[in-house]
């Protein structure tokens, strides 16, 4: 459990920092204490480790998950995304339960702390199940449940959904709360509105998917005579801080309407999957703030945002037709700028910061040896080189392995499959 864990007093020794802009600083000898990370001061430690061989990074951020959803990874493959979610998935999710939802999360969390994620966005149901999840193991989350405006219990589910924000609040410092409307084409006009109006009632931000594919753009333009980013911004979603899931097919009118604190998640693995199209968004990076997602791993497989950011140069240099666009210093920019997008104040190793931190361990076969620091984490780690992930100064994975009890997980999670798949698939309650 991870209240009986306690802040410790560490010291990283000489170890090798790289920085949020891909600086390496040799050398370094970095002190926590307190959940944040210090000058040192005394020399009285309850643990030191040796970095001379370690890379120390940021945390990585996961700014647009479903984490429950890693219970269906791999259950629909080589499907187009209409027929993925209305025939595959959602029969499936419809009949999830908050135990399914509470076990499925952390399975999740123990796959993101194995690849040094520190935080993650979540939108999801069963907001109290995830909640429960995210405190018992000690990652961050920023959590968004989600609310459908077309479902026939909408005004239930809002008012449910607020009182939720409400309780928890000051839950944890390692908890931020969003209101989170699917999107604008499951929400239409009347519904985001409300929905708005509760964020700035409760002073919280927003997390919603935005322009998706070229199809609910195009549908949103028949039925309402407007792009999705127009139904957003007319319903006031962008005058608060807002998490945009993906907005891919934003068109060039959309740009007008982002605000200071519209952040993107770029999920580049599930548009490569979808074949979802990566024209516009692309080469228009410059003019947004954005970072990496995973989207739920039934789409992308995986919970891991560096592999995200692997697609991204991938599928950014291609789509170019140009190797040296998405350069390794630019993206791995991108992968710790996720920081931003939430209120904890992560994402730096300077003094006074939140200790929230990976230790890569590069002395491996698949990343040895290391000529950048950075090329080898972007271009060839794999979660077995996150030797360390710290948040809020606590060790969650440790020389190696996650600190809690991974093969009794492993079982609550075989055991939740099984259920799954006797319970079978119910019906939709709402078409994409
Ligand atoms: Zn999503």
């Amino acid at each position: 459990m991870y209240e009986s864990r306690k802040q410790k007093k560490i010291l990283l020794k000489n170890a090798n920092l790289i920085t949020e802009s891909g600086e390496t600083l040799t050398g370094q000898d970095l002190v926590i204490a307190e959940g944040k990370i210090s000058s040192g001061g005394d020399c009285v430690f309850d643990q030191v480790i040796d970095c001379t061989d370690y890379y120390v990074t940021p945390g990585l951020t996961n700014l647009h998950c479903h984490c429950a959803m890693n219970l269906f990874k791999g259950i629909a493959e080589d499907v187009d995304a209409d027929t993925w979610f209305n025939e595959k998935i959602w029969p499936y999710e419809s009949r999830l339960e908050a135990e399914d939802v509470y076990v499925g999360t952390k399975l999740g969390i123990a796959e993101m702390l194995n690849c040094g994620v520190t935080a993650f966005a979540d939108h999801y149901f069963e907001e109290e199940a995830v909640l429960q999840a995210v405190l018992e193991l000690g990652i961050r989350v920023d959590l968004a449940p989600t609310v459908f405006g077309s479902a026939p219990d909408f005004p239930e589910r809002l008012r449910a959904v607020s009182d939720f924000c409400e309780k928890n609040r000051r839950v944890s410092g390692r908890v931020s709360l969003r209101m989170g409307p699917h999107a604008p084409y499951t929400c239409p006009p009347p519904f985001l509105e409300k929905i708005v109006k509760r964020a700035e009632e409760l002073k919280l931000g927003l997390h919603l998917h935005v322009s998706e594919t070229r199809e609910q753009v195009e549908q949103s333009l028949q039925s309402f005579g407007k792009t999705p980013f127009a139904m957003a911004a007319e319903a006031g979603v962008f005058a608060y801080p807002t998490l945009v899931a993906h907005g891919l097919w934003i068109t060039e009118e959309d740009f007008k309407y982002l605000g200071e604190e519209t952040w993107f998640a770029f999920c580049p693995k599930t548009y490569g999957k979808f074949a979802m199209g990566t024209d516009f968004m692309f080469p228009n990076r410059g003019r947004i703030s954005y970072g990496f997602g995973t989207d739920g791993a039934a789409s992308s497989n995986t919970l891991n945002p560096c592999e995200q950011a692997r697609f991204f140069a991938m599928l950014g240099k291609y789509g170019a037709k140009d190797p040296c666009d998405y350069a390794a210093r630019e993206v791995w920019q991108a992968l710790m700028r996720g920081h931003g997008a939430f209120s904890f104040g992560t994402g730096k190793l300077t003094e006074g910061s939140p200790a929230d931190l990976v230790i890569w361990d590069l002395k491996k076969p698949n990343t040895w040896p290391v000529y950048d620091p950075v090329n080898s984490i972007l271009y060839s780690s794999e979660p077995s080189n996150v030797a360390y992930t710290m948040v809020d100064g606590v060790f969650l994975k440790e020389q190696g392995k996650l600190v809690f009890d991974e093969q009794a997980l492993l079982e609550e999670g075989a055991r939740v499959q099984r259920r799954l798949l006797k319970r079978g698939q119910g019906q939709a309650k709402v078409i994409y």
